[in-house]
């Protein structure tokens, strides 16, 4: 047990997926399920989670699920190498799920400042659907349920790692060591743990309405980067800009290789340099901009190219899809077996049990 290298990493279908999925995880996803370093990847679309926080909006999770679905396709993840599934086409996730809440409090709940942060921008605050809150111990069991050793995401969900491992120990405590501790692989640039949107605001994201989506035209990722947020104060050309909190700067982090200057840019040896004319004065948004458009541009346009040829053939998708929650089911099962055996719930394949109980009541 524990011995085999597991990918596990998903989405929720709320919208399509923007840049933010792509330098956070998806990136990362698909050089690991292309390294063979690991035995297994599952990765999946986590539409009961979606359905947490928009229980009246079912139709938008199930739009998404294709649309997700051909993003994952779009930017390499390769069927025949990972396990692509649907998280509520797996019932076991749901009991592992329910036996999980008895190994964690209200308020360690109370306490995971991403749910925290997703609380206030939902307006829950005086009506959290019970669901929603307890999420992290949902995710506990899609990251335990395939023994996951290994999960790329994004800084966001550091605090859900955090808590999936406290449950693992907690169990293994209990019931005798059952369940993997999985480990978080968070991107190794810093400008990719948590993308900035387009606004400037800490985090891009679907329900914020500023992102640059994978599927987005040329066209529209040209109008993004051009209205992106910048430095207000840098009003002149002239003027001295602020490097800190300028969106086009973090992009440039999270994206721009040393080669894309001779290519786009050549006044300019490297992003040092730009930097450096940038806060001195004397360089103009725009200018910088522009310079951001084509590297995201060279970046995208094989994904959108490689969507539009998943999106003719839909029905493929859904096969696909139906292919991957089979397998990924058998897997969920095989562990809940365990599951249910360390918690000696397992009254009817315990021979033993039965004998015993017998014995107990004094018949031989
Ligand atoms: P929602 O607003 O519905 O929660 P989201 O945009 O936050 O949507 P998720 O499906 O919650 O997207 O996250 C999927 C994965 O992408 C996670 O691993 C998360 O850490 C990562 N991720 C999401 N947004 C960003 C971002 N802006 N920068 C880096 N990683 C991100
Ligand atoms: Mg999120």
């Amino acid at each position: 047990m524990g011995k085999e290298k597991i990918i596990l990493t998903g989405d929720r279908p709320t919208g399509r997926l923007h840049i933010g999925h792509y330098v956070g995880s998806l990136k990362r996803r698909v050089e690991l399920q292309n390294s063979g370093l690991y035995d297994k990847t599952f990765i999946f679309i986590a539409d009961a989670q979606a359905l947490t926080d928009n229980i009246d909006n079912p139709e938008k999770v199930r739009q998404n699920v294709i649309e997700v679905a051909l993003d994952y396709m779009a930017v390499g993840l390769d069927p025949s190498k990972s396990t692509i599934f649907i998280q509520s086409q797996i019932p076991e996730l749901c009991e592992l799920t329910f036996y999980y809440m008895d190994l964690v409090t209200v308020s360690r709940l109370q306490r995971n400042p991403t749910v925290k942060t997703e609380i206030q921008m939902r307006n829950f605050e005086t009506s959290i659907p019970v669901g929603f809150f307890t999420y992290p111990i949902s995710q506990a069991a899609d990251i335990t349920a395939f023994k996951a050793t290994t999960v790329p995401v994004g800084e966001d969900q550091e605090p859900m790692i955090e808590q999936t491992r406290e449950i693992v120990r907690r169990f293994n405590h209990i019931y005798g060591d059952t369940l993997v501790e999985p480990e978080i692989l968070l991107p190794d640039n810093a400008a990719c743990l948590r993308l900035p949107g387009t606004d400037g605001k800490a985090k891009m994201s679907k329900s914020l309405g500023n992102c640059i989506y994978l599927s987005d035209t040329a066209d529209e990722v040209e109008k993004k980067v051009k209205s992106m947020y910048t430095d207000p104060t840098h009003l002149k050309v002239s003027d001295p800009g602020k490097l800190e909190g300028n969106t086009v700067f973090t992009y440039l982090d999270a994206f721009c290789k040393p080669e894309h200057f001779g290519r786009y840019l050549p006044d300019y040896p490297n992003l040092d340099e730009l930097k450096a004319h940038y806060t001195r004065g004397g360089l103009g948004d725009m200018k910088v901009k522009k310079f951001l458009a084509a590297i995201m541009q060279e970046e995208l346009t094989p994904i959108r190219e490689r969507r539009k040829e998943f999106e003719k053939d839909i029905p493929a998708i859904y096969e696909m899809l139906r292919k991957g929650c089979e397998t990924a089911r058998t897997t969920a099962a095989a562990t809940l077996d365990e599951v249910r055996k360390a918690m000696k719930i397992n009254y009817f394949d315990d021979t033993e049990l039965i004998a015993e109980q017998a014995q107990r009541f004094g018949q031989r």
